[in-house]
């Protein structure tokens, strides 16, 4: 069986997990920092907080914001329903622009055109690794005094089209990570924020542990040294040392998973350039993507499949394929929450209508992708 994505884990990585164990922290031990540092160190952030999830990172950092309620948010549908949901739970309305129809990520216009008086925060996701237009982007946010948060859950190891590292908060406030097992790094599960900004990380430092600290210089009185203040409403979203050190010991082959996934999609792409029923995933020009889904746009109509069809044939070749993504406006919630919002993004949602995400990651052999080539050139037969 061929998944659509898989992690990678080395005997480096169970040896850093195991000493953990044997350690005398599992968690707020010295991993942690240490894996912030190299964090920082990778991406040119000055601060990083790793957290339980990426939806952690994405809560953190919409709620260290202090937006005011009622503010609205402009963000991709063309996303995991996280990103959204990340300014639901700071009473934020997610508002959703149309994506690009080349790169899949927002689409600048169509965010300058759903800009209103209410607009407070914008949410670009770096679709499948390809960084959002974030020059653009940015301006935009700078015009309409807006905050900035990449999604960055697909990205890590991705650069702009400056040649810099995602992660690096150029063009934003914050930058979040994810380190669920099918991202391109893991810690089992596990998030990252990224910030330049010391007073945000503050907040966020806060909000990371219930809201409570212990920092002498923080406090409000020093009656003693059991002394310690729950100073604002926070949540419990700490990274522990095991998951710490499998991520920081992943963090060392970055490189080496980014050059395994960049031959892949242009092993992929080779191989399937001339099928006039598909369409091949573009990198915009001087972008470099850290690859975490290959997506492949069909015309199921020309090959007289429905893509559950299309689907199931590939599982029966032993391939897992998956769909990135349902806009997200049409899920149950955000239609009972929001309203119905169909028709509001066509580019995303025509996208939907052919998208499918191929089987890629690190281990994945020239074989089992030369397997995958010819049981998706067999489709039209
Ligand atoms: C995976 C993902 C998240 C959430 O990350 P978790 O670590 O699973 O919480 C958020 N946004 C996007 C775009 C993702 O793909």
């Amino acid at each position: 069986m061929i998944p659509y994505g898989k992690q990678d884990i080395s005997a480096e990585d169970i040896a850093a997990v195991n000493a953990v164990l044997t350690s005398d922290y599992l968690t707020q031990g010295p991993k942690v920092a240490e894996f912030e540092q190299a964090l920082c160190d990778y991406s040119g952030a000055r601060y990083c907080l790793v957290v339980a999830s990426g939806t952690a990172a994405l809560h953190l950092a919409v709620a260290a914001l202090e937006l005011p309620a009622g503010s609205e948010g402009i963000t991709t549908p063309n996303t995991f329903a996280a990103t959204a949901n990340s300014m639901a739970y700071c009473g934020i309305k997610p508002v959703f622009a149309d994506i690009d129809p080349l790169s899949h990520n927002l689409c600048p216009a169509a965010v300058a055109s759903a800009i209103t008086p209410a607009t407070a925060l914008l949410t670009p996701v770096h679709f499948a690794g390809q960084t959002a237009d974030m020059p653009a982007l940015h301006r935009l946010a700078q015009q309409h005094g807006l905050k900035v948060i990449e999604d960055a859950a697909h990205a890590i190891g991705s650069c702009y089209a400056d040649g810099s590292p995602v992660g690096n908060c150029r063009y934003s406030d914050a930058t979040i990570f994810s380190f669920h097992p099918v991202k391109t790094l893991t810690c089992g599960e596990g998030g990252a924020v990224m910030t330049n900004d010391p007073i945000l990380y503050q907040r966020m430092l806060l909000l990371r542990s219930h809201g409570i600290t212990k920092d002498p210089s923080q406090l409000s009185q020093q009656p003693g040294p059991w002394y310690h203040e729950m100073q604002t409403l926070g949540w419990h979203y700490r990274m522990t040392d095991m998951q710490a050190a499998l991520g920081l010991s992943q963090l060392q082959r970055l490189t080496l998973f980014k050059a395994r996934r960049r031959a892949l999609v242009a092993r992929y792409n080779e191989a399937l350039a001339e099928l006039p029923w598909l369409k091949t995933p573009q990198e915009m020009e001087g972008f470099s993507s850290c690859f975490h889904l290959y997506v492949v746009e069909i015309d199921y109509a020309a090959i007289g499949k429905s893509r559950s069809q299309v689907m199931d044939s590939l599982m029966a070749d032993g391939i897992g394929t998956q769909v990135h993504y349902i806009p997200v406006y049409h899920h149950p919630w955000y239609r009972e929450q929001y309203g119905d919002k169909t028709g509001s993004c066509p580019v995303a949602e025509r996208y939907y209508q052919h998208c499918l995400s191929l089987p890629l990651y690190f281990t994945l052999s020239d074989e089992e992708l030369r397997h995958v080539n010819q049981a998706i050139q067999r489709l039209a037969r």
